[in-house]
């Protein structure tokens, strides 16, 4: 990876909208200011989100609308030559690129091999440009859910299944390997509690086998499960002694209404916190472990939230911690948080976005959970909407 050397970090200020925005056009703000304010209404967004779905099913000619409005805004693009635009776009304030294939969970082995080579493909891409570092991977992507819930609960599997869970690790293991060689970085995503034991251990045992020098391989952490500070705990007494650079990247959570609801309704205690102060609380001190860790961790902090990134940019400063480019990233989502993402930037940091691209039709649930994820909570409008106003207001278009 092609990392500068160590960088004097500036101050970093999340409120310098003038930074946050550069990247955007008066057209592109006015059309993101449009998109909040119809996302800030949740009956809208559900209603939409159905109707949409109906409507792509219908085969009724409304891809273009999409196209040239919530999708452009949280997606590069159909293909990578079309996402080539976004990547250069952030490349120029010094934003790296997770190029994340927007396909969602897969159903047979066909399309399971056509991800795998989908995102060889793009390890072959992100070596031939300075740009793209990073790819993302989501293991029901390339591997049947059933068997990993087999196996979470220690159902048997059969001879056929076990030769079906034998491919899905080669899958994995030839896009680890892929990285490693292109020199290129794999972010494994975390998907519900119940698939995630043996996709622990299938990116446990890549970072074993690719992580000598440097994190290839993360594994995400959801700090909303209330056992992933004793995971993380206990992930670094196993490695203790292993030549092994480990790769954690941590985000909050997902799917808490859906693991909430799978709980109360097979009458199991919630594996995920009910406040959401026990939420920030366990991300931070993940932080924490991670950085007294930093001589064998490399953390990725993959949130939108202004308060743990602050918390992170500040503890970088006040341990001085030199090398923080290379051990430390920060992430978010195109078309969210750019007060973050631009300005960790601008101020030194080691930041990339998180780039979908894929046909309309497949980023569609993608598009839908951006949609849920930005509708008002108690009426309150989002802060990506305050935000957009206050640039709007800045440059007279408000
Ligand atoms: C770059 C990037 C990569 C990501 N990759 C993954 C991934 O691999 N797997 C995955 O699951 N998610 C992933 N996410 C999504 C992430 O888990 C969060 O859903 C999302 O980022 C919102 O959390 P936040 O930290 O940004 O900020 P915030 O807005 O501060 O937090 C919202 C989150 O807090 C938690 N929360 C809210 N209410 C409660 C409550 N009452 N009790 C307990 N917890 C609560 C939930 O997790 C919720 O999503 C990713 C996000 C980013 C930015």
């Amino acid at each position: 990876m092609n990392h500068t050397t160590i960088t004097p970090t500036r101050p970093f200020d999340p409120d310098n909208l003038e930074v946050a925005f550069s990247t955007r056009t008066d057209k592109e703000l006015k059309l993101a200011h449009l998109l909040f304010r119809v996302m800030g209404k949740p009956s809208l967004v559900k209603l939409g989100g159905i109707a949409t779905l109906w409507a792509l099913k219908l085969r009724l000619p409304v891809k273009g609308l999409i196209r040239s409005t919530i999708y452009h805004h949280f997606c590069g693009g159909e293909t990578t030559q079309e996402a080539q635009r976004a990547i250069r776009r952030l490349a120029s304030v010094h934003v790296q690129t997770v190029l994340d294939y927007a396909a969602e969970a897969q159903e047979d082995e066909p399309g399971f091999d056509f991800v795998r080579d989908e995102i060889l493909r793009n390890i072959r891409l992100a070596k031939s440009t300075k740009e793209i570092s990073y790819i993302s991977v989501k293991l029901t992507g390339i591997g049947a859910r059933d068997i990993f819930q087999k196996l979470q609960e220690l159902v048997p599997l059969t001879m056929a299944e076990q030769a079906t869970f034998a491919r899905t690790e080669m899958r994995l293991d030839m896009i680890c390997k892929a990285a490693y060689e292109a020199g290129i970085t794999v972010y494994i995503d975390a998907e519900e509690s119940w698939l995630q034991q043996p996709m622990d251990e299938l990116a446990e045992k890549m970072m074993l086998r690719y992580n000598e020098r440097r994190a290839v391989v993360f594994n995400t952490l959801q700090m909303y499960r209330t056992d992933r500070i004793a995971y993380l705990s206990d992930l670094l007494k196993r490695s203790d002694g292993y030549d092994v650079v480990l790769g954690i990247k941590i985000v909050r959570g997902a799917y808490l209404e859906k693991e909430q609801e799978r709980a109360t309704e097979q009458v199991y205690p919630s594996p995920v916190f009910t406040v959401k102060a026990d939420t920030d609380r366990s991300f931070d001190k993940a932080i924490d472990i991670c950085l007294d860790n930093l001589h064998r961790v490399e953390l990725c902090a993959a949130t939108h939230n202004e308060a743990s990134t602050r918390y992170l940019t500040e503890l970088i400063n006040k341990r001085g911690i030199e090398n923080h480019r290379e051990r430390i990233h920060f992430s978010q989502l195109y078309g969210m948080s750019d007060n973050l993402t631009f300005n960790l930037a601008k101020a030194g940091f080691n930041a990339s976005k998180y780039l979908p691209y894929g046909d309309v039709a497949t980023a569609l649930p993608y598009l839908i959970r951006r949609a849920e994820e930005n509708t008002s909570i108690a009426g309150q409008m989002s802060r990506e909407l305050t935000l957009l106003e206050e640039e709007m207001k800045r440059r007279k278009l408000l």
